[in-house]
């Protein structure tokens, strides 16, 4: 347990908020429960201490985020611009351009950035980077129990247990250690609802998200004597199923599924001629690596990129790249 680890960065951090009346706590393009429940349980501490607060992160928010507590300080993007602060929070995103430059870099502005990908940039005036913690709810959890003791409230712990949660796949991936399940279980004694957030995030499904996996589990194709795995969401199946495209989170685990694939692709076709592409490694492959050469980016075993193409020729390039990881 690296309990000690950033205590420095901790007191630094601390005493910046204290220096500032308002902040904005800010995570990545079409935010997942990590970066959700960091922001929200960051932002609860600042308006338990007076603090003027805003949350925003760019793209698609899952209406199921809504609900958690914290979601009443969640802005649109056109508060989000005019809001006055004068200290900035990042969390779960490696560089500004995540933000969407709602962030900027500290030569700019005062920003405190936390994050666990192995590729930030360390724009932050402080870092609190670790890619060796599962979640970056992970590293806000230390920062609790390092500078502010006693303000996680059961809100707080909620918020805390969704991000390692949701980060390790319901504590099946292979980021899950034992400071993970640690700090799971100090929060379920600090009132985290275990139980029904696995319940809501993880395992209850709409009608319509069932229909939606259906055709995509039907588009899964192999590749490599079976070794990588594809699938693919198309416009034409969100029309027909009544869905949207944050319906289909998680259904790139489903590929990885298969007892002999090392490497999944899902397709998303997020616009005409704009293919956003998921990859999991089930082992030392780097998809990272594969994801960085076409601007995108993320963790050895999960990353993320957007190709400007169709899915066809989409496919054949991730395809390809798969082919050379494979040897
Ligand atoms: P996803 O497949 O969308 O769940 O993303 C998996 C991981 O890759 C997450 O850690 C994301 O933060 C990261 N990621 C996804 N898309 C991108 C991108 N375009 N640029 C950088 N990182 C990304
Ligand atoms: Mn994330
Ligand atoms: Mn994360």
């Amino acid at each position: 347990m690296s309990g000690e680890r950033f205590e420095r960065e901790f007191s630094e951090m601390m005493a910046l908020i204290e220096r500032h009346g308002s902040v904005l706590v800010t995570g990545h393009i079409d935010p997942d429960g990590d970066c959700i429940g960091s922001m929200f349980a960051i932002a609860l501490m600042l308006e338990a201490m007076g603090k003027k607060v805003m949350c925003y992160a760019p793209g698609e928010i899952s209406e199921l985020f809504l609900k958690l507590p914290g979601a009443s300080m969640l802005a649109g993007r056109d508060d989000a611009s005019e809001f006055k602060h004068d200290l900035v929070i990042t969390v779960d995103s490696p560089n500004t351009e995540r933000t969407e430059h709602f962030a900027r870099p500290c030569e700019d502005e005062d920003v405190i950035n936390i994050d666990h990908h192995p590729t930030n940039e360390m724009f932050g005036c402080v870092n609190v980077v670790d890619s060796d913690a599962a979640a970056t709810t992970v590293l806000v959890y230390r920062f609790f129990r390092s500078a502010a003791p006693g303000m996680i409230t059961t809100d707080i712990a909620d918020c805390l247990y969704l991000g390692i949660l949701m980060d390790t796949g319901g504590f099946r991936f292979q980021n899950v250690d034992s400071e993970a399940l640690l700090i799971a279980s100090e929060l379920i004694g600090l009132g985290a609802r275990a139980y029904e957030i696995a319940h809501e995030y993880i395992y209850v499904k709409k009608y319509s998200t069932l229909k939606l996996l259906g055709l995509v589990l039907d588009s899964l194709r192999l590749h490599f004597d079976g070794r990588a795995a594809t699938m693919e969401v198309t416009a034409g199946m969100l029309e027909k199923t009544g869905t949207t495209l944050k319906d289909s989170e998680g259904f790139v685990d489903y590929g990885a599924a298969l007892d002999d694939v090392e490497l999944v692709a899902l397709f998303r076709e997020t616009a005409p001629g704009e293919i956003r592409v998921s990859l999991r490694s089930r082992n030392h492959h780097d998809v990272s690596a594969l994801a960085e050469r076409f601007g995108g980016g993320g963790h050895v075993r999960a990353a993320g990129l957007t190709l400007e193409t169709d899915l066809a020729s989409a496919r054949e390039t991730i395809v390809r790249g798969f082919g050379k990881m494979l040897g």
